[in-house]
């Protein structure tokens, strides 16, 4: 497995692999690797020839007061992880190779990067498609892999990816848990013990979210302050948000129809937590 850091190597092999007829597989990732990711490398290398997994903390889409500097940074792990699993390059440059200091051109995917994690991060999405659109333009992917975890991101990526005509599938992999339920996540490695184990209670309360529609619960609202109440028992969470909103254009829902995205962002201590979860209402209710 190669590691690769400079963009005219990176474009070189891509350029390679394609003139051989190679399906180029692509996962984006910030590092620090988990079961989560892994899921997504393990789906690039069932539907493409040649993964490139990408390591970078993008600077651009944390706000001034984010964990950037303590973003969690593993390497030697990742690429263990990486190799064992079989992916064939990894593609990691440094800050000033992504974004030399002249740097000033930025994507922007307006309305749908406005509500739920836009409001109070402000500058993420932009860093996010920025950063994205620039990694498909250096790696050239055929197909490129996301998570369900972030499911705004993804939608903001579709979207970016449509709208600017960009020659590549996006394809999504579910949610990897903890066997406790907490959706896996590099920052989980920032809980204490305590506020780990009260982190739970948002599988729960999205499952309990799951039985409310099944029971015939459509109306958001009810299912919003149910997942509320939820939450709150837990003494250390603080809810940021909890909303319910169309899957790809993210505009609130208020009523189920057919299917709808609840999504929540929750502290426990300084550590925000996102979740999410496809609420589906079955055929002939
Ligand atoms: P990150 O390194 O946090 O930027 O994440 C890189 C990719 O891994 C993104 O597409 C995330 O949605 C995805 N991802 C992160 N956590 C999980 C998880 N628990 N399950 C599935 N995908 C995940």
């Amino acid at each position: 497995m190669e590691v690769i850091k400079n963009i005219e190597d990176m474009r070189r092999i891509s350029a390679e692999k394609r003139a051989e007829g190679k399906i180029i597989g692509f996962v984006p990732t910030m590092g620090a690797l988990h079961e989560g990711h892994l899921s997504l490398v393990r789906r690039a290398l069932d539907r493409s020839d040649f993964v490139v997994v990408s390591i970078f903390v993008n600077p651009t889409q944390f706000g001034p007061h984010e964990d950037f500097n303590k973003y969690p940074r593993n390497h030697e792990d990742d690429m263990h992880k990486l190799e064992s699993l079989g992916a064939h390059l990894i593609f990691a440059p440094g800050s000033n190779t992504i974004y030399p200091e002249d740097y000033s051109t930025y994507v922007i995917v307006e309305g749908i990067t406005e509500g739920l994690c836009g409001r109070s991060r402000p500058v993420h999405f932009r860093g996010v498609a920025t950063v994205v659109a620039k990694l498909f333009n250096i790696v050239m992917p055929h197909i490129a892999v996301f998570g369900q975890k972030d499911a705004q991101q993804l939608a903001v990526i579709r979207r970016m990816v449509r709208d600017l005509n960009m020659d590549i599938e996006i394809d999504a992999g579910p949610i990897i848990r903890e066997p406790d339920g907490l959706a896996m996540s590099s920052r989980n490695n920032f809980l204490n013990p305590e506020e780990h184990r009260q982190a739970t209670v948002l599988y729960r309360a999205l499952c309990s979210a799951e039985e409310l529609v099944k029971s015939g619960v459509t109306r958001s609202v009810d299912i919003i302050k149910k997942i509320h109440e939820e939450i709150n028992v837990s003494s250390l969470a603080r809810i940021e948000y909890i909303e319910i909103v169309h899957v790809e254009n993210m505009n609130p829902v208020e009523n189920i129809s057919n299917r709808a995205l609840l999504a929540l962002a929750v502290r426990f201590g300084s550590t925000r937590l996102i979740d999410n979860v496809i609420l589906k209402v079955s055929e002939g209710d």
